[in-house]
């Protein structure tokens, strides 16, 4: 606490990351990157643009990024908006369209950890809504609020659900864009995780009947570029204009000449990231199916990751097991929260990192059931 800080500062509780720890010997499974390496054609274009043209700024409107990203996406360029991360285009939707005298926003009380922190930034009042003892969505508990005395002032979901990876069909996602817009109020649905789900498809269709959904993706896990800090949202003409007046009230360029280069060229390469994710989608199968084998509760997932818990194969609590798994050099991460303490979050690595992977989650269980008879 400082004397220098205003009342802002005082009060928020920042958001922290997983560890990225500066050696490299940890098998890294805390972060959700993708564990293959961007498509060439990316690296191509960054190193074409590192250029003399840097002492240049970037085009504010980012408009070879945002014609690339039309065309794969289906959508006209001005339904794109993207910036330096989807987090800060989160950041900047919040302040969009969430007011701080409405009424609450609701969110899942298990989701993306940034959202309460948005809100507390903005000063935007949330309700948290439990998720279903399965950790599936309660899409009527959504409904009941817009219908009943007390409303809501929008809703964001991230689908597939992090950090349980589980997803809800569009037909939910639907009903629920529905009753915001007989509010008029913003619908957010966070697709980071969506290129990986094989069993419900994108909120995409929905664009066109929809104007108050926003659908926001990123490039750092699909695209293996969060090393880039590239995001990007997808909307009506309304809600693509709010964002980028909350940009321009606070930095034009949030997009620098590489970032625009690199997104450009990975959105044009789908054949690339279509094989390296159907990889991943394979992995995630096996390794839960390896989990559940030991013993382990394993969350259906529809992500690049899986939420685990170790408790039923060998009594060994979340907290422990994350530790005994840093101990043998593999890094997961650990959410000390009410419902999810005894549950891990793994990142699909390549196929050798989960065999290690799975190898050291059978000795860390062997030891515990050995101490423990
Ligand atoms: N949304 C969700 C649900 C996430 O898990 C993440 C990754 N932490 C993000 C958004 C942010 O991704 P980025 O800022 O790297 O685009």
């Amino acid at each position: 606490m400082s004397e220098y800080w205003n009342e802002r500062v005082k009060n928020i509780t920042p958001y922290v990351p997983g560890e990225q720890p500066r050696d490299r010997q940890f098998v890294k499974l805390n972060t959700n990157e993708n564990p293959y390496p961007p498509s060439p054609k990316v690296i191509e274009a960054i190193q074409k643009a590192a250029a003399e043209t840097l002492r240049l700024y970037p085009e504010p409107a980012s408009t070879d990024f945002r014609e690339a990203a039309a065309a794969r996406y289906g959508v006209a360029p001005g339904q794109v908006f993207p910036g330096n991360g989807s987090d800060e285009v989160l950041a900047f939707a919040f302040a969009a369209f969430f007011e701080s005298d409405g009424k609450p926003i609701l969110f899942p009380d298990i989701t993306y950890s940034f959202y309460p922190v948005y809100a507390d930034l903005w000063d935007i009042p949330f309700k948290t809504i439990p998720l279903r003892e399965d950790f599936s969505i309660d899409p009527g508990a959504y409904l009941s609020f817009f219908e009943g005395p007390e409303n809501s002032g929008g809703v964001i979901l991230s689908n597939p659900n992090a950090p349980t990876g589980m997803a809800l069909p569009l037909e939910d996602i639907k009903r629920i864009a529905e009753a915001a817009e007989r509010n008029k109020k913003v619908f957010i649905v966070d697709e980071a995780y969506i290129a990986f789900a094989d069993k419900t498809g994108t909120a995409l269709p929905l664009l066109k009947e929809f104007p108050n959904l926003l659908i926001i993706r990123t490039l750092s896990k699909e695209a293996s570029l969060a090393g880039l800090r590239v995001g990007f949202a997808l909307g009506s003409d309304p809600l693509i204009e709010g964002l980028c007046r909350i940009r321009d009230s606070f930095n034009s360029y949030t997009m620098d000449r590489l970032a625009q280069a690199g997104a450009t060229a990975a959105v044009a390469d789908a054949p690339y990231y279509d094989e390296i994710n159907k990889r991943i989608i394979t992995t995630r199968g096996r390794v839960s199916a390896a989990l559940e084998a030991m013993g382990f509760t394993v969350l259906p997932s529809q992500a690049n990751f899986i939420f685990a818990s170790p408790t039923a194969a060998c009594g060994k609590n979340g907290k422990d097991f994350f530790a005994a798994l840093r101990e043998r050099g593999f890094l997961v991460r650990h959410f000390n929260k009410p419902r999810i303490a005894d549950y891990l979050r793994i990142s699909m690595g390549t196929d050798e990192d989960m065999d290690a992977f799975l190898e050291a989650c059978k000795e860390i269980r062997n030891e515990e059931l050995g101490m423990r008879s």
